[in-house]
């Protein structure tokens, strides 16, 4: 196999598509040696066949504003690869989606997924449609609108779609309930449901949990925990607030936290009920800003534009979103002493960044492996609606926690080079491709 014959070849094919091709170049090089030791692979078209995707569905979505203003935006679904089971994957609902960006995601996810045991395939969507700002009513009319043209492509064995930035438990209200109407089913489709109607305790907070747990996996490694460290996390969505509270809850202290308008230094930590109380408020009130947090508690500081990478942190959760963390970044974590990074966000680093990470021996979980947990525990989500049955947050949370460790496991097999160092990245490329690849060998083309 040659990744950069094949990448030039993908170039031509998906001109200008730099986030998507960046993802596949990633796990063609990963798995560029296990691959040619596995002729079969060559054989059934492995590599052609896996990176594209199944199919792309893109509409118009019409909707009206308060004003009575027609406003339109464009809806995606790609159905990447369901080879091990149904299309599984979030909904995003920002300006920048773009089909390249959810190309990206979409792929991402087919190894994810593959990594978390359960049988869930990979797809993603979304829309430019941007929910900050707008009323109750607007969002409920988008959601509608989306879900008109998308209801007939989706079912909870064929694409289960769910949650990502930009879709929290409000519009998966919105988009499950018309849904429910237009299919008159009530299976449960979704994932990420309110808890009333079929959702998983434990699953607003999994993403988070999960890369904590990650985190304090690839730590174990080296005699470390989370006991007394400090750590930084970027984003104020629901990743960022479930890793900070667990986080706090092992010991560690969570000295920074950013939103779009910059970030918090809290030298004393993030780490009471009414801080965790006075984010969350910060979080309703739909504007996420993390700057009123500095003029409440007086010790800390506000940065605005700045990253929270600047900060002499022990652990560093990059947990916004993609390609938040550049080779500066690095750089500057690494001189400051970060032992472990370990991604919330998919992509979370440039490729530049890990590689630095890699080259330095830093401890670094990429998003695949490290943020799986959010979907995992929609599968968890999915097995309850199977059984119409709901488990406690403290059997949820087991298993979460035991997928995590599996995860982990599975990235050591895997990543482990001969120097004793684990290469994380290598590890999830290659465990979440085995699976996949040696599945589509069996069911043929
Ligand atoms: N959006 C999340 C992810 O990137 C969760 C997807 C899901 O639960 O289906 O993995």
């Amino acid at each position: 196999m040659n990744v950069d014959k094949l990448m030039q070849n993908l170039e031509k094919k998906h001109p200008g598509e730099s986030e998507y091709l960046q993802a596949v170049r990633e796990v063609l090089e990963s798995i560029e040696d296990v691959y040619n030791d596995n002729p079969q692979f060559e054989a059934a078209g492995i590599i052609e066949r896996i990176v594209e995707p199944d199919r792309i569905l893109t509409f118009k979505v019409p909707w009206l504003s308060d004003d009575g203003k027609v406003n339109v935006n464009i809806g995606y679904r790609v159905q990447f690869n369901n080879v091990i089971g149904p299309y599984k994957g979030g909904l995003r609902f920002h300006p920048s989606v773009t089909l390249s960006g959810l190309k990206f995601l979409g792929f991402e996810q087919i190894f994810k997924n593959s990594l978390t045991t359960l049988p869930m395939g990979g797809g993603k969507g979304g829309s430019d449609f941007n929910p900050k700002g707008k009323s109750d009513n607007e969002v409920m009319r988008f959601c509608q609108s989306f879900m008109m043209e998308l209801w007939r492509f989706i079912g909870p064995e064929t694409d289960v779609p769910a949650g990502d930035i930009g879709v929290g438990a409000r519009e998966i209200g919105y988009l499950y309930g018309h849904y429910r109407k237009l299919a008159r089913e009530n299976t449960g489709v979704f994932t990420g449901k309110g808890i009333n109607w079929g959702g998983s305790l434990v699953r607003p907070e999994a993403t988070g949990f999960g890369n904590v747990y990650f985190a304090k996996e690839m730590l174990s490694t080296k005699g470390e925990s989370f006991k007394g460290k400090t750590v930084a996390v970027s984003g104020f969505g629901n990743v960022a607030w479930g890793a900070v509270r667990k986080a706090s809850e092992l010991g560690a202290k969570v000295v920074a936290i950013s939103g779009p308008d910059g970030y918090v230094h809290d030298p004393e930590g993030i780490n009471t009920q009414e801080k965790f109380n006075f984010m969350l408020e910060l979080r309703s009130s739909n504007n996420d800003v993390v700057e009123p947090y500095a003029r409440k508690y007086g010790k800390a500081t506000f940065h605005p534009g700045k990253k929270p990478w600047e900060q002499k942190v022990d652990i560093a959760l990059p947990c916004a979103i993609q390609n938040e963390l550049n080779q500066k970044d690095a750089e500057t974590l690494i001189s400051n002493g970060v032992i472990a990074v370990s991604e919330g966000s998919n992509m979370g680093c440039t490729p530049e960044a890990i590689k630095t990470f890699l080259d330095a021996k830093i401890l670094f979980g990429p998003g695949k492996a490290a943020n799986a947990g959010g979907v995992a525990t929609s599968g968890l989500e999915m097995s309850q609606n199977s059984m119409k049955y709901n488990w406690s947050a403290e059997e949820v949370d087991e298993k979460l926690h035991s997928i995590m460790r599996s995860i982990h496991e599975s990235c050591v097999k895997y990543g482990k080079t001969s120097g004793g160092f684990v290469d994380y990245v290598k590890g999830a490329n290659i465990a979440g491709f085995l699976k996949i690849a040696n599945s589509m060998v069996d069911q043929g083309v």
